[in-house]
């Protein structure tokens, strides 16, 4: 997921009792019993802001592989997936900011093990997957950083203009969220606005003066890591999400972590390839391995939700390419082409799903976004990217 705030937003604020109904009600069929769970989990921080003072939840998927799934926060965090070798740790993505790599560092040695981390692998470019890996340097005398080519010429291009971008940004959300509290209706609320806030401006004064730790290791097609524990086999598959994502497959655990390329979110395509997309995740998919580890959201106990994400991928720009072809412009496109006539939404639940996804994102910026309204952004990032 890419959070950005340029998104239309509305201005309905939903009361936490509202969020709740939402969330736990009737409205989602299609929707497991896993990720109700993660719902639930979510639900219940939101009630209860800067209660826990971890950045993640770590879930032990299988021995010498755990998930550690992001809490909501003000500027969000990606998962990181972390495979225990025999000496030393490899882990997927690094969040948002130093300080949040920092906290899940110390997460780690608590809670799964004192070896050291040897390797981080950025999956791409996006901030909230790469703007941490400064702390790993401070934290491991012996660290490598992992990435494919396109990923570390696109944070040579991209990463300084912005981080630049997003701090002019912050002075509006902290106001956004100021009035947010202003019309809270309860003392919980104003303390849940207060936190976010504190996190905006923490933010804001840890990134002033940042520069981004690059890869050292970079590669076209694949890395193989031959460990004593397991194997750790790097890839790229296509381009997808961006240039250059990659994933990394445990074969021996029958694992792959998947940044944003395949995730239970919705899909950002702003830096997107719309047409190959669909094609490299069917790519990952001749893989072996029976659970995925995502950029975002609770760890795919199956290959589902990759299908459906797919599936969507496609329909959409399959859609998109024909109005654009036909000489229709953006606005036409987002209002013709309705969430009710997307296929692959209506299939499975899946539209339930992604709506239940991005009411509890957007609820953390006291904001409500339709469903239309975020497949309108994909549909306006597919016109730009095909
Ligand atoms: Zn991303």
């Amino acid at each position: 997921m890419h959070h950005h705030h340029t998104n239309p937003t509305h201005n309905t604020h939903p009361t936490r009792r509202d969020f709740l109904r939402t969330l736990l009600g009737t409205g989602l069929a299609g929707v497991t019993v896993l990720e109700v769970s993660f719902f639930r989990a979510v639900l219940a921080r939101a009630q209860s802001p800067g209660a826990g003072n971890n950045l993640f939840d770590i879930h032990k998927v299988v021995d010498g592989v755990y998930c550690a799934v992001a809490k909501p926060a003000a500027m969000i965090n990606c998962n990181a997936a972390i495979f225990e070798n025999a000496n030393d740790v490899l882990v997927v993505d690094t969040h948002s900011k130093p300080s949040a790599a920092a906290a899940l560092i110390a997460q780690i040695r608590k809670e799964v093990t004192q070896k050291p981390v040897r390797y981080i692998v950025n999956t791409h470019f996006h901030w909230d997957h790469a703007q941490g890996n400064s702390a790993y340097r401070k934290a491991f005398s012996k660290l490598d950083i992992l990435a494919s080519e396109p990923t570390k010429r696109l944070m040579v291009r991209e990463t300084e203009s912005r981080v630049k971008a997003q701090l002019e940004q912050i002075p509006e959300m902290v106001s956004q969220a100021e009035q947010n509290k202003d019309k809270a209706k309860s003392a919980a609320e104003k303390v849940f606005y207060d936190e976010e806030i504190r996190q905006l401006k923490a933010y804001e004064l840890e990134m002033k003066n940042f520069s981004l730790e690059l890869p050292t290791i970079t590669f076209e097609d694949s890395y193989v890591i031959k460990d004593k524990a397991h194997d750790l086999h790097l890839s790229f598959h296509g381009r997808g999400h961006t240039a250059g994502d990659v994933v990394v497959l445990c074969p021996q655990k029958g694992m792959v972590a998947t940044g944003d390329l395949i995730h239970g979110f919705f899909p950002y395509i702003g830096d997107g390839y719309p047409r190959e997309w669909p094609g490299t995740i069917d790519a990952v998919a001749g893989l072996e391995f029976d659970r995925i580890l995502p950029g975002h959201g609770p760890v795919h106990a199956d290959r589902s939700r990759m299908a459906h994400m797919r599936n969507y991928i496609e329909e959409l720009t399959e859609r998109v390419a024909r109005g654009k072809r036909a000489g229709k412009d953006v606005g036409e496109l987002q209002k013709t082409i309705n969430v009710s006539s997307l296929e692959s939404l209506a299939a499975h639940g899946y539209g339930d799903y992604l709506a239940e996804n991005i009411v509890q994102f957007w609820h953390y910026f006291g904001t409500h976004v339709e469903l239309q309204e975020s497949v309108n952004t994909n549909i306006e990032h597919i016109y730009q990217n095909l």
